[in-house]
């Protein structure tokens, strides 16, 4: 099995998303290993293409980039927990502060140059919009002042507030810079951009919205083997809970690819694969290790022969309700994964 990735497309899509981002540098939010995909494989095409501001969430994951680019570049999100103080340092990547606990810890280390998280109504992390914003930042050393918008992907009216709100607090915080949009926020138009953007999954090939559908390629793709071909006779039936059974003879092909991989169940009766052009649509449902396909469109596929996944994020989202970032951050781990570009 293999995950098939295209670095330019990766590249152009972050170019693409900083060039849409006007006037702010895009950065690039990799957390979550590069949402499935590899980050240190995200980070040094992304870093050579001119990228400067890599997010992630945790330590460790900042930690295992800190090789390939400088850590004063690298931001971490959950900012810095009590016991943190020591790896944070050594690592120095540069902590987002989300509470006023969060800043004591680092004015006690002596921590230097932090990022703030300002909570404009996510409510999820950050520094309350309500509270003294200015005198809790009061002479630390920032780089990026931060919010977070709830529903960037949406027509919502919660996204001007949003931005009003961070308007307001942020003219009494002494930053370099400040950063409002994810990959939708982008989409939301220039009074969104500020200095810096932080896109995630749309380099990646997910498409949060109508404004990103025509400049957004797709980065990752899904390939594997047939494992074995087989002869069904009319009446038999495949897999678990013998959800299929096949109304006549017909050829089917057993193919190393299963939920274990991220390919998930909820495909099961909707979800295709490709060969040649053909669609060969999925039999039964799909095993842990394993998945059943009809291939009576392609008489000529054979035991050993590779084969691709159809998975369009946006279609299978539709399709499940399952979001694109869980298609993409759920990929499994047995994969090769091998870039081409
Ligand atoms: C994950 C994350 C992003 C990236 O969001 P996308 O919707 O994937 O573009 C940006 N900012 C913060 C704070 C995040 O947690």
């Amino acid at each position: 099995m293999r995950l098939v990735l295209d670095g330019a497309a990766l590249v152009a899509n972050w170019r693409a998303l900083d060039r849409l981002s006007g006037n702010a540098s895009a950065g690039a939010a990799v957390k979550a290993d590069g949402y499935g995909l590899g980050a240190a494989d995200v980070v040094t095409r992304l870093s050579a293409a001119g990228c400067r501001d890599f997010f992630v969430a945790h330590w460790a994951e900042a930690k295992a980039l800190a090789g390939l680019v400088d850590p004063a570049r690298i931001a971490v999100l959950h900012g810095i927990a009590p016991g943190e103080e020591a790896l944070a340092l050594a690592v120095g990547a540069v902590p987002v502060l989300n509470s006023a606990d969060q800043i004591a810890r680092w004015r006690s280390v002596g921590g230097g140059t932090c990022h703030v998280m300002i909570d404009s109504g996510m409510g999820r992390l950050g520094i309350d919009w309500r509270d003294d914003v200015a005198g809790l930042c009061a002479g630390l050393d920032i780089d990026l002042c931060m919010s977070h918008l709830a529903s960037a992907d949406e027509d919502s009216a919660q996204n001007e507030t949003q931005r009003q709100r961070f308007d307001q607090v942020r003219s009494g915080v002494n930053a370099r810079r400040y950063s409002l949009a994810n990959s939708a926020g982008i989409g939301l138009g220039r009074d969104y951009h500020l200095d810096c953007t932080r896109p995630g999954l749309a380099l990646y090939g997910g498409v949060p919205c109508a404004a990103l559908a025509d400049v957004i390629r797709p980065v990752m793709r899904i390939e594997t083997r047939v494992l074995q071909v087989r002869q069904m006779q009319a009446g038999d039936s495949i897999g678990y809970g013998a959800t299929f059974t096949a109304p006549a003879a017909m050829r089917t092909a057993t193919l190393a690819l299963g939920y274990a991989d991220g390919f998930k169940r909820a495909l099961s009766g909707i979800g295709g694969f490709t060969h040649n052009g053909t669609r060969l649509p999925l039999l039964g449902r799909v095993s842990m290790d394993l998945t059943c396909i009809d291939i009576s469109a392609a008489p000529t596929l054979r035991e050993g022969d590779w084969i691709a996944a159809e998975l369009d994020l946006r279609q299978v989202e539709a399709a499940t309700g399952i979001s694109q970032y869980e298609w993409l951050t759920q990929i499994g781990r047995r994969f090769d994964r091998v870039w081409v570009d």
